[in-house]
C-alpha cells in the first residue's frame, strides 16, 4: 500500500502550533514581523505574496508589505533591503522571486542580513548549513525534511537521490540530508544514466521543473518518492515532476501534487520568521 503524504494537513497542524508561539512572543513584548517585498506585477508572484500575507495574519505574525514598481532599479531595491536590515521592528525579510531583469537576484540575496533571511538563501546561511551548523534554512527543503520526520521515515543510512541541483531546492536539501546521515547523490541534466542512479534510491526527491519526466522505471519498488515539482499543463491540470499515475501500490510513500511539498514551504517560512524574531532578542 502506498501512503500519500498529506502536506496540506501537516502544514495546517504546524501553522496552528505556531499561533501559540506567536502569542508567547507577543506576551513577552515582541511582535514578530515579516517584511514581504514584491517588485513588479507578475500575477503568480502576487498570488504567492497574498498567500504568505494571509498565513502570517492567521498565525499572528505582522507583515510589512512593500510593493515596488517593475521599473525599480537594483540600487533602489538594495537600499530598501539595507533599511529593513537595520529596522528593529522587522525580524525577517522576504523578496519575492522572480525579480525583473534589471535586478540581479544574487545581489539581492547577498544584501539581506543573514539573521533576517526568511528564505534561508543567503550564502552565509548556506555555508552554515553545509558545515552542519544550520541557521536560517531554505524553506522548501526544510519542509521536505519536516514531512519525512512527521511520517517517521528514517533518513539515516538511506540512499537518497535528489534530481535537481538548484540553490532553492536540490543543493540545500542535499546538505540537510547529509546532516541527517543519509548517503546522498545529486543528479542533474548532465547526469548519465539517470534511470540507473534514480533506481538506487530508497528516498527519491525530484525537483526538475519538467512535468512528469520521472516514470515508474526510474523508481525502485518500495521507495519513498518526494515530488517537488509544480507544473501547469495546457489543459489546466497541475502535475508534479513525477508521473504519479501508476505508482499506487508500487512505492511506499508519495507526495501528491498539489497538496504535498507545496503547502509546507509557507508553513516553514512562518516557522522561520518566528525563530528569527525569537533569536533577535
Ligand atoms: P530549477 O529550474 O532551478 O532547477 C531544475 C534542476 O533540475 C536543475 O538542476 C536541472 O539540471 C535539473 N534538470 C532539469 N531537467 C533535467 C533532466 N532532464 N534530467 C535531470 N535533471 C534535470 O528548478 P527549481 O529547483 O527552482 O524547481 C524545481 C521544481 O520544483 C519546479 O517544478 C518548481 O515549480 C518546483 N518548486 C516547488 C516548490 C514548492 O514549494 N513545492 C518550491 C520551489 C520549486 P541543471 O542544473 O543541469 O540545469
Amino acid at each position: 500500500m502506498t501512503v500519500m503524504i498529506d502536506g496540506k494537513k501537516t502544514a495546517s497542524q504546524i501553522q496552528s502550533e505556531l499561533v501559540n508561539k506567536a502569542q508567547a512572543l507577543k506576551k513577552a513584548g515582541l511582535t514578530p514581523c515579516l517584511a514581504v517585498v514584491l517588485v513588479g506585477d507578475d500575477p503568480a508572484s502576487q498570488v504567492y505574496v497574498r498567500n504568505k500575507h494571509r498565513a502570517a495574519q492567521k498565525i499572528g505574525i505582522k507583515t510589512k508589505d512593500i510593493h515596488l514598481p517593475k521599473e525599480t532599479s537594483q540600487a533602489e531595491l538594495l537600499k530598501l533591503i539595507t533599511e529593513l536590515n537595520s529596522d528593529p521592528t522587522v525580524h525577517a525579510i522576504l523578496v519575492q522571486m522572480p525579480l525583473p531583469a534589471q535586478i540581479d537576484a544574487e545581489a539581492m540575496i547577498n544584501t539581506i542580513a543573514p539573521e533576517k533571511d526568511a528564505d534561508g538563501l543567503n550564502p552565509t546561511n548556506i555555508g552554515h548549513l553545509f558545515m552542519d551548523d544550520p541557521r536560517a534554512l531554505a524553506c522548501t527543503p526544510r519542509g521536505i525534511m519536516t514531512l519525512l520526520e512527521k511520517y517517521q521515515i528514517e533518513v539515516a543510512g538511506k540512499e537518497v537521490v535528489i534530481i535537481g541541483r538548484s540553490n532553492l531546492v536540490g543543493r540545500p536539501l542535499a546538505a540537510l540530508m547529509l546532516n541527517a546521515d543519509a548517503t546522498v547523490t545529486i543528479a542533474h541534466s548532465k547526469t548519465k544514466d539517470l534511470k540507473k542512479i534514480a533506481r538506487q534510491a530508497d528516498i527519491l526527491v525530484v525537483a526538475t521543473g519538467r512535468a512528469e519526466m520521472i516514470t515508474k522505471d526510474h523508481i525502485k519498488e518500495g521507495a519513498v518518492v518526494i515530488d517537488v515539482g509544480i507544473n501547469r499543463l495546457a489543459d489546466g491540470r497541475l502535475v508534479g515532476d513525477v508521473a504519479q499515475g501508476d505508482l499506487d501500490g508500487y512505492v511506499s510513500y508519495l507526495t501528491p501534487v498539489p497538496g504535498g511539498v507545496g503547502p509546507m514551504t509557507i508553513a516553514m517560512l512562518m516557522q522561520q520568521t518566528l525563530e528569527l524574531a525569537e533569536k533577535s532578542r
